[in-house]
């Protein structure tokens, strides 16, 4: 998709901080880390929202199985996964991603 940041980060013309990915997923850091952990977690194909990735549910499977092999390999034991979707709930970025955030007590209900 043409002028998508995520999808320039996968191409590799923007640069990103890379933590794990396999064929179709990527996880990188967040560029404004809201925790000490801060990871996103995308399919490499373009898909704007939650939506979307849900229709695609290999997609889908790929995002999942990413968010629990950053995880693993960063020795997680909690964290809090966010799909922010739509303007007002926060989604600036309109390639889906998974927030995957940790490292400190996370208040809930979130505000
Ligand atoms: P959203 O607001 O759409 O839920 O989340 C978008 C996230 O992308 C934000 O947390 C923001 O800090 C992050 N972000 C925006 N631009 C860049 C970038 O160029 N590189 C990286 N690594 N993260 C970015
Ligand atoms: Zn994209």
């Amino acid at each position: 998709m043409e002028n998508c940041l995520f999808c320039k980060i996968v191409d590799g013309q923007i640069p990103a901080t890379v933590v794990l990915q396999d064929a179709d997923w990527l996880a990188f850091e967040d560029i404004g880390p809201k925790a000490p952990v801060h990871v996103l977690v995308i399919p490499k194909r373009h898909l704007a929202d939650i939506g979307e990735l849900g229709a695609d549910p290999e997609a889908a499977a790929a995002v999942v199985a990413g968010i629990g092999a950053v995880a693993k390999q960063l020795g997680l034991s909690s964290y809090r996964t966010v799909f922010n979707t739509g303007a007002e709930a926060g989604q600036s970025v309109f390639h889906v991603h998974a927030h995957v955030l940790s490292g400190r007590s996370l208040g809930w209900p979130p505000g």
